[in-house]
């Protein structure tokens, strides 16, 4: 074994981290995670941490699941890999399709796989521009999307992105994608009542179709609840808007299920949730818990079909539909319906979330507290009545981040919006754990910042 020390030497010498300040990290030394089982994980130091994350949104089921290990065992010695081109399949990948079109909303019924969320959403720009052209209507290629979505890294995702610090680097987004503001009632300082704000926000996706013309817009892709972004739960009003908007100018909607697919919300899909009827939903994640990388687009029949009549899409991963990642990924999803899990969020772990978390709104550094499913935010603010923020330079966040992980959580920050997306397997009593230890990362936040006030 490699002691925890030369392991942050060798680290910090050569693994180029994503998402990572590299000056940060030489500094303070990289957290090694070694093990987890359940909700928790625990790092080289013996610090046993529950993780509010699900890792990145991605552990549905909850780690240490023996069963997919030996799902995963099982189909290594069978098949460990085979391609889907060129007229192949492979047991695995068949199953897998047939299982994701019964779970996916009506009239669901064909996925093409992909390796990760970002290469479903590479997928969806092509076969959305693809699907146009074989309607005969090739000038229809303009995808709209939101302000401050993450919808991955690769050059299309983060284009369809509307995080600007990652537009900076690389020159993007690529032509072709526009973006609107997105619901965030809290962020826009509370003036209109939050349907008000969700009206808003959807009537903004009408004014820039008509702005860019409705001859040229191919689709509107969101998450249902945007995630990565801060855990923005759109105004009941939002929604319903979208798409009378998408129904008027004929428009597909693609609904971004990489974080609320798989039992995030409650439901199945996100899209049930807000009783969507997607074109196409672009799936990772949840969809193997994260045991093995594995993605998709699940796409409706009536684009799959347009899509086969054009004969070969010239498009497909070497991965997609990796015979030990669809193991995994069917296996995953046996225990989400046997363990009945997304019901167990709706019914029990979402209600009780939802109470305990609110709770934190007392604290006098929280503006809100919101949850939706098994996802939640809080506000981190210097006033609570004004809303006003603390200077970015305090870096509040990543501070609270940093003492939740003091009293063992994971939270994220997301500026000065901390949230939680933990396993859907949670009790609730771990419920209480989260949110207590969430309290104490607040106290200790709110002490620190005593003299800056
Ligand atoms: N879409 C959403 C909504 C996401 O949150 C993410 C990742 O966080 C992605 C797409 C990209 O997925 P991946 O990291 O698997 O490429």
């Amino acid at each position: 074994e490699i002691e925890t020390s030369r392991l942050q030497q060798l680290d910090h010498a050569h693994f180029m981290h994503p998402f990572t300040d590299h000056n940060d990290l030489g500094a303070k030394g990289t957290r090694i995670i070694e093990r987890a089982d359940g909700v928790y994980i625990e790092d080289t130091a013996g610090q046993k941490i529950l993780d509010g994350m699900a890792g990145l949104w991605c552990v549905n089921v909850g780690y240490g699941r023996k069963s997919i290990a030996d799902a995963v065992y099982e189909q290594m010695q069978t098949l460990p890999f085979y391609n889907s081109f060129f007229q192949c399949t492979h047991p695995p990948a068949v199953e897998l399709a047939h299982e994701l079109a019964t779970l996916a909303p009506e009239g669901m019924n064909h996925v093409f796989f992909t390796g990760s969320g970002s290469e479903s959403n590479d997928t969806v720009l092509r076969m959305v521009r693809h699907y146009w052209a074989l309607k005969g209507q090739p000038e229809k290629q303009v995808m709209i999307t939101r302000e401050n979505a993450y919808h991955g890294s690769t050059v299309a995702a983060a284009s369809l992105g509307g995080m600007k610090p990652m537009h900076r680097q690389g020159g993007l987004p690529i032509p072709g994608i526009e973006h609107i503001a997105q619901p965030y009632w809290f962020g826009e300082g509370g003036a209109l009542s939050a349907d008000e704000l969700g009206l808003k926000a959807a009537q903004a996706l009408e004014a820039r179709i008509q702005a860019v013309g409705p001859d040229k817009v191919a689709a509107f892709m969101a998450e249902p609840v945007q995630g990565a972004g801060g855990v923005i739960i759109p105004p009941a009003s939002y929604w319903p808007e979208v798409k009378r908007i998408l129904a008027q100018y004929d428009i597909l909607l693609v609904v971004d299920e990489v974080i609320c697919g798989f039992g995030r919300t409650g439901e199945w899909f996100g899209c049930q949730y807000y009783d969507l009827t997607p074109d196409l939903m672009p799936i990772a994640k949840g969809m193997t818990s994260g045991y093995l990388p594995m993605g998709g687009v699940i796409v409706a029949d009536k684009v799959a079909e347009v899509l086969a009549a054009g004969g070969e899409f010239f498009h497909g991963y070497t991965y997609s539909g990796h015979p030990v990642a669809a193991a995994a990924a069917l296996e995953n999803l046996r225990i989400l319906k046997e363990e009945k899990i997304p019901e167990y969020v709706r019914d029990v772990a979402a209600p009780y979330l939802a109470q305990a978390w609110l709770t934190l709104a007392d604290h006098p550094l929280v503006g809100e507290a919101r949850s939706l499913g098994l996802m939640g935010a809080l506000e981190l603010v210097r006033h609570r009545e004004t809303r006003e923020r603390f200077a970015e330079s305090l870096k509040v966040g990543e501070r609270c981040r940093d003492y939740a992980v003091e009293a063992g959580l994971v939270m994220r920050a997301v500026g000065d919006t901390m949230i939680i997306a933990p396993p859907l397997v949670i009790t609730t009593e771990q419920i209480d754990e989260l949110v207590t230890k969430a309290r104490q990362a607040l106290d200790m936040t709110w002490e620190a910042l005593s003299s800056e006030r």
